[in-house]
Parts: C-alpha cells; sequence; structure tokens
C-alpha cells in the first residue's frame, strides 16, 4: 500500500524507515559471511555489527562493548528483568504505567507496582517509601510514556535507588532518539532501546550496560554477544538500527524542536474545535512529538475506524486483550475515569510529519468528532 496519499500519525507505534537505515539494511543484506566467521566474508559482517554497535552506543552515551543486540525492545525488557534465579534480588518495583513487555516482571517471581500522579509522573515520594522497606530492589521504570509521552523524573529515580542499593532499569525504547538520553546522566544501570521506534527496521534492539554488570541469557547456545544473547546476529536489521540511531542523533535537537512546534499546533487546532477535550499529561513535561487526548462521549475505536478511512493513521489508548476493548493501564493509574480513558486517541509525529499532515488531521477531527458526539450525547438526527 502506498502512504503518500495519508498522513502517517502513529510514529509511537512504529516510526518509518529513515534512508540512512534502509540504505544501511540493503547494503548489509549483500554481506554473506556469518559475524562470527573468521575469513573475510565473516569479518565483513563483523564489521557492519561492530559499526552499529558503536552507534548506538552512541546514541545512549555509553560505551560499545556495553551494548547487547537484542531481537526487539520487548526482549532486551525481559532480558533486563531476568536475573539469576535465587539471585541479588528478591524483589521488583515497576511504575503503573510500564509497556506490558516490563509488566509482564521477566523472570521475577512478584511484582510491586509504584503509583503515578494524576499528570501520569512516577510518584516519587511512594517509590521512596518502598525502597525504606530495605528489601533489595530491582527498578524498571521507563524514561517515557508510550501513550501520554510523559517524561519520568529518572535522574531522582537513580538517586532513590541507588542509595537504598538497588539496581535501575530504563525502558527508553520511546525516548531515545527523540530527546538526549544519556546513559551516564539520567545513572540508569541498564537502558532498553528498539530500532524501529527511531526509523530501523523492525526486529532489533539493545539492553545497553553503564558499566560491567553480568545478564543472565534468555537465548542460551553460541557465545555471541559476549554470551548474553545467543543466536546469530540478525545483520541487516542490526545495520540499520545503528543507521537510524546515528541519524537520530545527528539530528536530535533540529528534529525535537520541529516536532513539538507541529505538536503544538495540533493540540491548539484541537482545543479551538473541541474545547471540553482533555490532553492528558499536558501539565507534565512530555516528549515533542506525542499528544494524547480524550473527550466524553467519544468512542476511540470508532474514531480510528473513520480517522483512516479519512486517510488519517491515529491509534487509540485502548488496549485489546482477548477481543474485549480494555481501558489504557497508564490512563487508569493516572485516575481517568474508563468512560473518558476509553475515547482516548493518540496522535504521534515523526521527523518527515509535515504541516498539511496536521491540517489533515485537524480536518479529519471535525468530520470524525461532529456525528459520533452527536450521536453519543443522544441528538443524532
Ligand atoms: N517499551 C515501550 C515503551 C514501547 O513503547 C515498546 C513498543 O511499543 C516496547 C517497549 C517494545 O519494543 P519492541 O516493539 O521493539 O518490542
Amino acid at each position: 500500500m502506498t502512504t503518500t496519499d495519508r498522513a502517517y500519525l502513529d510514529w509511537n507505534a512504529t516510526a518509518p524507515l529513515r534512508p540512512q537505515a534502509r540504505a544501511a539494511t540493503l547494503e548489509a543484506l549483500g554481506a554473506i559471511g556469518n559475524p562470527s566467521s573468521v575469513h573475510a566474508e565473516g569479518r565483513e559482517a563483523r564489521g557492519i555489527v561492530e559499526q552499529a554497535r558503536e552507534h548506538v552506543a552512541g546514541l545512549v552515551g555509553a560505551e560499545p562493548r556495553h551494548v547487547v543486540f537484542t531481537a526487539s525492545g520487548t526482549e532486551a525488557n525481559m532480558l533486563a528483568l531476568s536475573p539469576r534465579t535465587g539471585g541479588h534480588w528478591p524483589r521488583l518495583l515497576v511504575s503503573a504505567i510500564e509497556h506490558p513487555s516490563v509488566r509482564s516482571q521477566g523472570r521475577f517471581a512478584a511484582v510491586e507496582e509504584v503509583a503515578v500522579t494524576a499528570a501520569g509522573v512516577v510518584d516519587l515520594a511512594d517509590l521512596g517509601r518502598r525502597l525504606a522497606e530495605g528489601v533489595p530492589t530491582f527498578v524498571s521504570i521507563m524514561l517515557a510514556n508510550n501513550e501520554t509521552g510523559v517524561l519520568q523524573p529518572i535522574q531522582e529515580v537513580a538517586r532513590l535507588v541507588h542509595e537504598a542499593g538497588g539496581l535501575l532499569h530504563v525502558d527508553a525504547v520511546q525516548a531515545a532518539g527523540r530527546i538526549p538520553c544519556d546513559i551516564n546522566v539520567l545513572e540508569a544501570d541498564l537502558l532498553t532501546v528498539s530500532g524501529h521506534k527511531i526509523g530501523g527496521p523492525k526486529g532489533a534492539g539493545a539492553l545497553v550496560k553503564r558499566r560491567p554488570l553480568d545478564l543472565h541469557p534468555l537465548v542460551t547456545g553460541g557465545g555471541q554477544e559476549r554470551g548474553e544473547r545467543a543466536g546469530t546476529e540478525n545483520v541487516a536489521a542490526i545495520a540499520g538500527f545503528g543507521a537510524a540511531a546515528g541519524a537520530a542523533g545527528a539530528n536530535l535537537a533540529a528534529e525535537g524542536a520541529r516536532m513539538r512546534g507541529l505538536r503544538d499546533r495540533l493540540e491548539a487546532g484541537l482545543r479551538v474545535a473541541t474545547p471540553d477535550l482533555i490532553i492528558f499529561g499536558a501539565d507534565a513535561q512530555r516528549l515533542p512529538n506525542t499528544a494524547l487526548f480524550g473527550l466524553d462521549g467519544l468512542k476511540a475505536e470508532t474514531a480510528i475506524i473513520r480517522f483512516d478511512l479519512e486517510g488519517v493513521a491515529v491509534s487509540s489508548g485502548a488496549a485489546c486483550s482477548s477481543g474485549k476493548v480494555q481501558p489504557s493501564h497508564v490512563l487508569k493509574a493516572m485516575g481517568v475515569s474508563p468512560t473518558l480513558a476509553r475515547s482516548a486517541v493518540r496522535v504521534s509525529l515523526g521527523p518527515t510529519t509535515t504541516e498539511d499532515d496536521i491540517e489533515r488531521f485537524l480536518t479529519a477531527w471535525i468530520t470524525v468528532s461532529g456525528p459520533l458526539l452527536q450521536k453519543s450525547r443522544g441528538m443524532a438526527a
């Protein structure tokens, strides 16, 4: 399907390939060797993987040897949350707004959730209270939420976690490549990045360490990735991931400022068209590219389909499980009513989003929200 006549505004779900990533991926598909082989063909493939490792490390201020490639951000999160059985960490604490891959608790026997405020920011007092209980704790808190875009106070979280002798993993899948994300500045012990959110191909992620730290591999077998993730590397996807990381890092400030301008225009337009609309997390610091909004009476599932028919790709804040649409756990944690949460629509922008895309979205919004609102408010003709 061609997307040129459509407005793609679902970059938090996945980003279109950056041209640099496409070129690097296609070129790497031509490398015939196995990166573990010692001959010239193997060394060529190894060179591609190592160059990509440098780019990914550079994006988050880490050392290349501390980057472990995985098949996804999900796998990197799982790897982080898989300390050795009977090991040092009896307790896992995560925020109430984490991605399902973190909420699934990895290999921990149980998980406890830290509350968030109505603005969608992790409640530091709750975190501090739980850490004060004196149990060695592994903590996983995201840098930017995928639904609201709300940024979490990771430096303060890191200080609390480290003062209590704990270890901190940060899921930076939505933040890396969109805002500065230096593992040393954040003081995260482990950090997750995903290639397809920054314009690389789908199916490549990385778990990054701030300093040497033994991981408990999920996938065992060969000694790839220093024994921490067995399996022949997906050289082409990793090459594209590296190229995307390089390009995103080089253009961070300019792309961020552009996206923020467009997002602000979009939110201003929405507010003018529908003054009782609520923008979730608007009082907190957010990613420059994300807007999540709700309107009483709107049904997000229907709205998404109507947007699609208007040529606009956006997503709903709700999750579909067992055939039933569940209101978002993120909005629930923020204290949003189930009815309002069911109306949540997420619009997420990227470096190639244009003013025309925003205008198209706003025009579609009038078409989409008008009849739906009339119907749900019992004013249908
Ligand atoms: N973490 C966050 C915050 C995400 O938004 C996502 C994807 O939506 C993931 C992790 C999972 O990344 P991947 O799609 O590479 O498995």
